[in-house]
């Protein structure tokens, strides 16, 4: 009997000395509430020595906490502790999934089996990331799922002006330090649909200053260059001999005041690159470094290209986390995605999406350290 004890406490003590994150489990607690009374849940996902929380209000990524090469963790993604802030906040997309057309649609016009469908715009004469009220500003459904959450929207025929009752769900899996989201959507008439997540990164900790010293490489040979409204010419262009060849890695900040007329357009980096290799298969996109702290993201994704955006809009006129003014360059989103305006370009990989189809693509995430 007294030997029972003594290992039952054993057991008790070994229980008690686990520290919760090395579990892997998902946590459920409540965010906030919205103006008409729903109440909204926010996921915490811990696995390794990472740590995710994810919300249904838009689907947001609201925080990843990833150790540096000495152990001590960060947030090292841009957002805000409660719901009011994200309720606040239509203008920066820190974190949220983007839909039902990520980035830009020219005039918010396009053409679908000889209908045209108007997008309200919302970012000078073109429709940015679904029209004024997108995927990002809805509570989604959330299910609990093994390793994660599943967040749905079922956005209803004519939302925003969009053809079609489209079902999109948005699944968050955790798993050693790689955090992984799976994009499905169907639809009951023909529609087009461009899903992404739009998190900020700062892989110094979200209340670190800017991103500009941080080392990128992009596997991409090619981008597609854009008008004065950020909306793609329609060209291919090469990389190579640009301030936007990232093939090698490279500090983010160190061409980006170059006078390179896309450079000007966009004030620092807002492009869309074309990731080699094929589209629908997981391939790298983007590693990023952070060579004070060791700490390192690696993008992979099956979409054929990725938005990087050196955050050069925002202006501190939003406060996140740790009371932090989100100043320009204060995070670096990398959108794996469909290219912008693709209803325009019957040239650049489809984003219609038909009945009786299901749009799927992967994007991963992982959370390293490098020497
Ligand atoms: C776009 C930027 C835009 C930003 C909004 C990015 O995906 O490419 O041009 O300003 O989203 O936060």
């Amino acid at each position: 009997m007294k030997r029972i004890v003594h290992v039952l406490a054993i057991i008790l003590a070994v229980a008690v000395a686990v520290p919760a994150i090395a579990k892997g489990e998902t946590k459920m607690a409540v965010f906030g509430t919205t103006p008409d009374g729903v109440s909204v849940p926010i996921y915490t996902l811990t696995s390794g020595q990472i740590e995710v929380r994810v919300t249904a209000y838009g689907a947001h990524l609201v925080s990843v906490r990833a150790p540096d090469r000495a152990g001590k963790m960060a947030d090292v993604v841009l957002g805000y502790d409660s719901l009011a802030g994200y309720l606040a906040d239509n203008k920066t997309y820190l974190g949220g999934i983007v839909g039902r057309y990520g980035n830009r649609i020219a005039g918010g016009k396009f053409t679908l089996d000889g209908k045209t469908y108007q997008i309200p715009t919302n970012d000078g004469p073109n429709a940015l990331h679904g029209g004024p009220k997108g995927f990002n500003q809805y509570v989604w459904k959330s299910e609990e799922i093994p390793g994660g959450v599943e967040f749905t929207l079922v956005s209803p025929d004519g939302d925003m002006g969009f053809p079609g009752t489209l079902t999109a769900k948005v699944r968050y899996t955790l798993k050693g330090d790689t955090l992984r989201i799976d994009y499905t959507a169907t639809t009951d008439k023909p529609t087009v649909v461009n899903l992404t997540n739009h998190a900020y990164y700062n892989l110094h900790g979200d209340d670190q200053g800017n991103i500009l010293d941080l080392k990128m490489e992009l596997n991409a040979d090619r981008f597609t260059p854009v008008d004065k409204t950020l909306i793609p010419t329609g060209e291919l262009a090469p990389v190579a001999g640009t301030p936007l060849n990232f093939t090698k890695p490279e500090v983010i900040g160190a061409r980006i005041g170059d006078d390179y007329p896309q450079l000007k357009i966009a004030g620092g980096y807002d492009h869309n690159w074309v990731v080699n290799g094929k589209p629908g298969t997981l391939r790298t996109a983007a590693i990023v470094t952070d060579p004070v702290s060791g700490r390192k993201l690696t993008v992979e994704t099956t979409e054929p290209g990725v938005q990087f955006y050196s955050g050069n809009f925002l202006n501190g006129a939003f406060t996140g986390r740790h009371g932090v003014k989100y100043e320009k360059h204060a995070g670096f989103c990398l959108e794996t995605q469909h290219f912008p305006d693709s209803p325009n370009h019957p040239d650049f990989p489809t984003t219609t999406l038909n009945p009786g189809q299901t749009m799927h693509s992967t994007t991963t995430l992982t959370f390293g350290v490098v020497k």
